[in-house]
């Protein structure tokens, strides 16, 4: 959950991430703010907006060929999408940069 507020948003709008949930729309609504009540004390929210995203990162199926991190002379890209051994994950992206700054501080 993030304070929108605490990161220069408007004032008291809360946004919720529930990964890889298959609930339909209104049940997830009626769980998210259930647990937003019981877990974090906050209840009586009113929900502004919900997106429902099934393709939010790509798909890592067998075979994916991802492009390399060198895109072009004196160019790399780094993140989750570049080939790597993970899926599309917040690990992925930081082995990937973490990777492209080695290659670059290595004559
Ligand atoms: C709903 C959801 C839930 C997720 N949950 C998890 C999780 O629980 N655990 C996990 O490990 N991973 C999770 N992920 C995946 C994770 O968020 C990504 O793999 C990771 O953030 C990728 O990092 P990145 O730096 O490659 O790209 P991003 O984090 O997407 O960063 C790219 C940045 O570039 C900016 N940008 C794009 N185009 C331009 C442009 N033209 N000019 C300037 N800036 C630009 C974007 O605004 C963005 O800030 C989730 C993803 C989603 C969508």
């Amino acid at each position: 959950m993030f304070d929108r507020g605490q990161l220069g948003g408007p004032e008291g709008v809360l946004a919720f991430v529930v990964s890889a949930n298959e609930t339909p729309r209104e049940t997830l609504e009626k769980q998210v703010l259930a647990q937003a009540g019981t877990q974090l004390g906050q209840p009586g929210l009113t929900p502004i907006q919900t997106v429902v995203e099934k393709r939010a990162t790509f798909a890592c199926t067998p075979g994916l060929a991802r492009p390399p991190a060198a895109i072009a002379p004196g160019l790399q890209a780094c993140g989750d999408y570049t080939e790597g051994p993970y899926p599309a994950t917040l690990e992925g992206a930081v082995l990937n940069g973490l990777a492209v700054a080695r290659s670059l501080a290595t004559p």
